[in-house]
């Protein structure tokens, strides 16, 4: 990422890692943890601070399978594992982007 925000018109937050997509909060119904998605590169980072933070995110699928909530060669029962929130929006995260003096750029 770049120090800078891709925000749309709506409010909801862009990708950091590659800007391809916006990112989405995704429940995780067994272990009752929200962590953020990329809705095209399916980057993740577990919490919402990280976002700002360089290389701090991992492919979702190789999270959930390295914390255990699907099994290789499995056909995952999706409605039992995730639960899709919606998209991130900059309240959500303006805390973060003061403290990290990202600048935002609205697109
Ligand atoms: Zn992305």
């Amino acid at each position: 990422m770049g120090d800078s925000l891709f925000v749309d018109k709506n409010g909801v937050v862009y990708c950091t890692s590659f800007e391809d997509g916006r990112i989405e909060k995704i429940l995780l119904k067994k272990t009752g943890d929200i962590v953020f998605v990329c809705e095209e590169c399916e980057s993740t980072w577990t919490d919402p601070e990280s976002i700002f933070m360089k290389n701090d995110f991992i492919g979702f699928m190789d999270y959930i399978e390295s914390i255990g909530l699907i099994e290789r060669g499995k056909a995952p029962d999706w409605d039992n594992i995730i639960s899709n929130l919606g998209y991130v929006y900059i309240n959500d995260v303006k805390d973060f982007v003061d403290k990290h003096g990202v600048e935002i750029v609205r697109v």
